[in-house]
């Protein structure tokens, strides 16, 4: 049995790339060690899997670690004696080691039938990837192979793995433009899932294709003769569909074998794009094209960098094919996607057109377009793994994952504090941008610094996205800008403070800030200030020590036990302060304007009650409104009730301002009851309002009405005066 490295090492040396063989050699010598004396459920020795691993990653024409890292994948887990990845970072550099410890944690994911399962896998490995794209290379290089050796595993693991190839890796070799892997993956898990329509399937190929090879032979004759006298040098394959592409063409459309009629295809691979476009020529020059078939993904490529000219064309036996035009380094791109990049751009000049190639991550997200490609499993990939996530670029190439949403400052301040620090500006994909500009997929952003920067400013944390920039800036805050802070802050509390209406002294004001410095465990006034200043604290978050504070310093001590009705605070006490607002004088506060609250319409005479309402002011209410007592039961914060009272003048009825109040009148109904209400109201030179009047039973009416009056002992005339009217019953206030 052969275990050896020969073939490796002979696609390693045909490849013509600068690999260090001498470290692959190790790589292998130091994993044949390990695995001694393992195998694999066939019987094979097990080194044979990793050098298989390593042959199709050479394949992919990858390099030299991602070779060492394809030897080395099994070894960490996989071995008895449990190998440290330091002895891997020791002996083959931190990438291989890093490269292998993917790889061991993507093997760690369980197995599961269930497709959410296998999305989450993905979902991992995908978060893996944005460390390091190779690593999902050499876990689809070890898939593969795992697949092509699954009859070596019992049946119930077949069906398993098949099945999450079919979910996971081969729509992940798909949107990474591998098309040979893909198709491979595919297949071969079709056999192991429908292995009858496998069959099927393949035997119709078999027979179509036996019965006509004449005629692609034909077709390849006929156009490598014409494309010979247009001197292009080219290459012809002729091929069929691979089985799962016609198996699920036959099933999503519902067709017959037979019905499938872009089965065949020639492929003509040419060296330039202009040549692309002459051997296009010729060949709707000799065929009939099928209208509606031609796509020029030359010009607009695919989602995953896919190019290609496709046209259908009707050959001399009636028979539709289809023909794909492309150059060589398409082709490589068709084949091998992403990988084939760095197989052609090794050892040209880094840093090319890195825009174009890293595109496919953005791509990633993208919808599919190819409408033979509705997979739900797409679409469900899409939200499930994306919704929360951004992938980014660093000018090198390293992919940054931020939460979605995040701006340019995120992106600074996730490569280093002190790259968001000095930050002076920002690049995406070679262009200048605002900083708070959100970032999207594939993106490739650069952070413009200088050493001159005055640093972050405070807006910047209104801007992020992300709490570690927000705490990052917030640090800079708090020891840079202390002097800032504190001025900062200490008027962001006086603001606050000012918002409650009542004045203080400074002196005041600094016994509450002392107050509640303490009571939030501060060592000093100028750490509370420095703290909101810098934004580690809200002043939303101290609201409630800043009011009680204020209350205990600025007015007097509520009462301590909270009386029972809202009364009693309104009678126990003498203002304090008399200061005249007009015609109610609040307790301590001086010229705010009160409006009377509309539910109770309190009267001069009344008892009172001020309520603080948050932003309207302060309104004055009947000492027994309901809406109070209601307010009192819900827990209403006992600060904003003040003592009220009304300005001896209003109460004498002195002054020539009415006020509002509603009587509810009781009656047995009769053609004159509103002519003498009226009237009597009209002779005592009260004006009505607002009146109406409701049928209560047959002969009973109830009126409500809205009267200007005095005072208190007004209201009591006008309601004796009312009483006095034979059909009246009762007259009350509301
Ligand atoms: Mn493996």
């Amino acid at each position: 049995m052969d275990t050896g490295i020969e073939k490796l090492l002979f696609i390693l040396e045909k490849a013509g790339k600068n690999y260090d063989i001498f470290k692959i050699k190790q790589a292998y010598l130091y994993a044949a060690e390990l695995h001694e004396g393992q195998f694999r459920q066939s019987g094979e020795a097990y080194i044979s899997h990793p050098i298989a691993v390593a042959e199709i990653a050479a394949g992919l024409g990858l390099d030299t670690d991602s070779i060492c890292a394809a030897l080395l994948h099994d070894t960490v887990e996989d071995c008895a004696e449990k190998v440290n990845l330091d002895e891997i970072r020791r002996r083959f550099g931190p990438v291989v080691a890093e490269l292998v410890d993917g790889l061991t944690k993507m093997n760690n994911i369980p197995f599961a039938d269930k497709e959410e399962q296998s999305v989450e896998n993905l979902r991992k490995m995908l978060i893996a990837m944005s460390k390091d794209i190779r690593v999902i290379f050499i876990k689809l290089c070890d898939r593969l192979h795992n697949m092509r050796t699954l009859d070596a595993k019992p049946e119930h693991k077949r069906r398993i793995t098949a099945l999450e190839t079919m979910n996971v890796y081969a729509p992940l070799a798909h949107r990474l433009g591998m098309q040979r892997i893909k198709h491979e993956l595919e297949n071969l898990s079709l056999s192991y899932l429908d292995p009858i329509g496998y069959n099927e399937v393949y035997n119709d190929i078999e027979r179509k294709y036996g019965i006509n090879r004449n005629f692609i032979e034909k077709a390849r004759e006929q156009i490598a003769e014409k494309l010979t006298e247009y001197n292009i040098h080219f290459q012809l394959e002729g091929r069929v569909k691979s089985v799962y592409s016609i198996y699920r063409k036959m099933y999503n459309q519902n067709k017959s074998f037979d019905e499938i009629y872009d089965f065949y295809a020639l492929r003509i691979i040419v060296d330039t794009e202009l040549e692309c476009y002459t051997a296009l020529g010729v060949i709707h020059d000799m065929f009939r094209s099928m209208p509606g078939r031609f796509k020029d993904y030359i010009s607009t490529p695919k989602p995953n960098l896919y190019r290609s000219l496709h046209t259908t064309v009707i050959g001399r036996d009636g028979i539709p094919f289809e023909v794909q035009i492309r150059t060589w380094e398409m082709h490589h791109v068709a084949e091998y996607g992403i990988a084939a990049h760095w197989k052609y751009k090794s050892g040209e000049e880094a840093g090319g057109d890195i825009d174009k190639k890293l595109e496919w991550v953005a791509n990633l997200v993208e919808t599919e377009q190819d409408t033979h490609d509705p997979d739900e499993f797409l679409r469900a990939l899409k939200i499930d793994i994306f919704q929360d996530e951004t992938f980014v670029f660093t000018p090198k190439g390293d992919v940054i994952a931020l939460p979605q949403g995040s701006t340019v400052i995120d992106f600074a301040y996730n490569i280093h504090s002190q790259v968001g620090n000095k930050m002076i500006g920002g690049k995406i994909n070679g262009m200048i941008v605002p900083i708070d500009r959100v970032l999207q997929n594939g993106e490739i952003v650069e952070i413009l610094t200088s050493n001159t920067s005055r640093g972050p400013s405070r807006d910047w944390l209104k801007i992020v996205r992300t709490s570690e920039a927000k705490n990052k800036i917030r640090q800079w805050f708090k020891k840079e800008k202390r002097t800032e802070n504190i001025a900062v802050g200490r008027s962001e509390i006086d603001r606050e403070c000012k918002h409650y209406g009542i004045s203080y002294t400074d002196a005041q004001f600094n016994t509450i800030i002392t107050n509640v410095t303490k009571r939030l465990g501060l060592h000093e006034v100028d750490d509370l200030y420095n703290t909101i200043g810098y934004g580690g604290l809200s002043v939303q978050k101290i609201a409630g020590k800043l009011r009680d504070e204020f209350d205990r310093v600025v007015t007097p001590e509520p009462p301590a036990e909270p009386p029972r009705d809202a009364s009693q605070v309104a009678i126990s006490q003498k203002p304090r302060t008399v200061r005249h607002t007009g015609s109610v004088i609040v307790d301590g506060v001086d010229g705010c304007q009160v409006k009377f609250a509309k539910c109770c319409n309190p009267l001069p005479g009344d008892k009172l009650i001020a309520f603080v309402t948050k932003g309207f002011g302060i309104s004055i209410h009947k000492a027994d409104c309901p809406n109070i007592a209601e307010k009192r039961a819900n827990g209403e914060d006992m600060t904003r009730f003040k003592r009220a009272e009304w300005v001896d003048e209003f109460i004498a009825g002195q002054q020539s301002r009415t006020f509002e109040a509603v009587l509810h009148i009781t009656a047995l109904n009769s053609y004159t009851l509103i002519a003498e209400i009226t009237m009597a109201l009209a002779d005592m030179r009260v004006a009505i309002l607002q009146m109406s009047s409701q049928n209560k039973s047959d002969n009973e009416v109830n009126i409500t009405m809205t009267i200007g009056c005095k005072n208190l002992e007004h209201l009591y005339s006008i309601q004796a005066r009312l009483r006095t009217i034979r059909d009246v019953e009762r007259v009350t206030r509301s």
